[in-house]
C-alpha cells in the first residue's frame, strides 16, 4: 500500500485526476490517496492558494500526483506550481515526449526527454517594478554552479540508466555570457565524465529550429528553467500536442508528478479533456515507486487505445471522438485484460 498525495487541481484537473486514480486502481496498485486542495479552489476555502495541509501531506507521503492549477497572468497570487517546486527543492523537471502510433502529428519517430532545471534563473521569483508608476520592471535570473551541476549530472545519469545515447545541453551563452556561460562550462566539465554518452551543446534559437526540422536527432536535452519550459511544450507539439505529455518534478526528499499542460479553462467541465498526460504522469510516478509492471501495463493500455482511434478524445480524433470518461473506461478495459 502506497500513501500518495492527490491534488486534483482546477479546470480540467479534477476530471483527469479522477481518470488517473481509476486507471491506477485498475492496474492493481493499492493506494491510500490523501486528497488535498491547492490553487483557486483552496483560496475559496482556506484563503491561501497553498495551504499548510498540502505541504504537510507531501512532507509525509514524499510523493504527489497533481492536476493542473490555474495561475493568474500578470498579477494575482504567485504560481503554486513554482512554489511547490521551491518548497521541496524539486530541482529536476523531467518531461519525456515520444510519438504514439495513431496520433495525427507531423513526426512519427520522436523520442526525447527534456531535463529542465526547475528552481533557478528567471523562475526564482526575484522581480519587481522599479517605481510605483511601473515605468520599468526587473527580473533577476540566478544560475549557480551547484544548481547547474546537479541538474546536468542528473541528465547524464538518466541517460546512462535508460540506455540513451546523447545529451544535448541548450543555452544562450553567446548573449547571456554569465548565467548561460556558467551553465555551459559546467555541462562541458560533466560531459567529460561520461565518455560513453555523446555530448553536444546548442544555442537555444538554433535548437528550436533543429527540433522542428529534424527532431529525431535528439535524445536527452538538458537546459535552464525558462528554455526548458518552452522547449518541452515544443517537444510535445512535435508528437501531437500537450494531451500526451507527462512530467515529473523530482528532488531529494519528494517528487510531484503532473501533466505538462495547464488547466485548459476553454474545455473545462465539458468531458473533452484528454486524460493521457496525467495518466502517463501516473505511470512515471509508479516507476518512481518501483511499481514497474503496473506502469508498463498502463502505458501499453494507453498506447493501444490511442492506436485504435475509436475511444479517444477530440484532440486525438476530431471526426470520431468520445469523452474523457469514455476514454478512461477504454484504457481501464485494456489495463484489466
Ligand atoms: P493549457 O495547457 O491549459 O491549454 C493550452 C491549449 O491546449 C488549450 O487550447 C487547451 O484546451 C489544450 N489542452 C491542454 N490540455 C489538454 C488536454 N488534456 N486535452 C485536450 N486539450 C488540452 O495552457 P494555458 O491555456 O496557457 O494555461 C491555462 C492555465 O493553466 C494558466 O493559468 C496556466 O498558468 C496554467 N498552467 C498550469 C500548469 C501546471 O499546473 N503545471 C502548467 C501549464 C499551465
Amino acid at each position: 500500500m502506497h500513501t500518495i498525495t492527490l491534488i486534483p487541481g482546477d479546470g480540467i484537473g479534477p476530471s483527469i485526476a479522477d481518470s488517473a486514480v481509476r486507471i491506477i486502481d485498475a492496474a492493481g496498485v493499492k493506494v491510500d490517496w490523501e486528497r488535498v486542495e491547492a490553487g483557486i479552489v483552496a483560496i475559496d476555502k482556506y484563503k491561501d492558494p497553498l495551504p499548510q495541509n498540502v505541504l504537510d501531506s507531501i512532507k509525509s507521503t514524499r510523493v504527489a500526483l497533481k492536476g493542473p492549477l490555474t495561475t493568474p497572468v500578470g498579477s494575482g497570487f504567485r504560481s503554486v506550481n513554482v512554489a511547490l517546486r521551491k518548497e521541496f527543492d524539486l530541482y529536476v523537471n523531467l518531461r519525456p515526449s515520444r510519438s504514439f502510433e495513431g496520433v495525427p502529428s507531423r513526426y512519427h519517430d520522436v523520442n526525447m526527454v527534456v531535463v529542465r532545471e526547475n528552481t533557478e534563473e528567471f523562475y526564482a521569483g526575484i522581480e519587481h517594478y522599479i517605481d510605483p508608476s511601473r515605468s520599468a520592471a526587473e527580473t533577476i535570473g540566478i544560475v549557480t554552479r551547484s544548481g547547474s551541476e546537479r541538474i546536468i549530472r542528473f541528465a547524464y545519469e538518466y541517460a546512462q540508466k535508460h540506455g540513451r545515447k546523447k545529451v544535448t545541453t541548450v543555452h544562450k551563452a553567446n548573449i547571456l555570457k554569465y548565467t548561460g556561460g556558467l551553465f555551459l562550462d559546467v555541462a562541458r566539465e560533466i560531459a567529460k565524465k561520461y565518455p560513453e554518452i555523446k555530448s553536444e551543446d546548442k544555442i537555444i534559437d538554433n535548437m528550436a529550429m533543429q527540433m522542428v526540422l529534424n527532431p529525431q536527432q535528439f535524445d536527452v536535452i538538458v537546459t535552464t528553467n525558462l528554455f526548458g519550459d518552452i522547449l518541452s511544450d515544443l517537444a510535445s507539439g512535435l508528437v501531437g500536442g500537450l494531451g500526451l505529455a507527462p512530467g515529473g518534478n523530482l528532488g531529494y526528499t519528494a517528487a510531484i508528478f503532473e501533466a505538462v499542460h495547464g488547466s485548459a479553462p476553454d474545455i473545462a467541465g465539458q468531458n473533452l479533456a484528454n486524460p493521457c498526460a496525467l495518466v502517463l504522469a501516473g505511470a512515471m510516478m509508479l516507476r518512481h515507486l518501483n511499481e514497474d509492471s503496473a506502469a508498463d501495463r498502463i502505458e501499453r493500455a494507453v498506447e493501444e487505445v490511442i492506436r485504435e482511434r475509436t475511444h479517444v478524445t477530440r484532440d486525438l480524433n476530431p471526426k470520431n471522438y468520445v469523452g474523457t470518461k469514455e476514454m478512461t473506461d477504454a484504457i481501464i478495459r485494456r489495463v484489466a485484460d
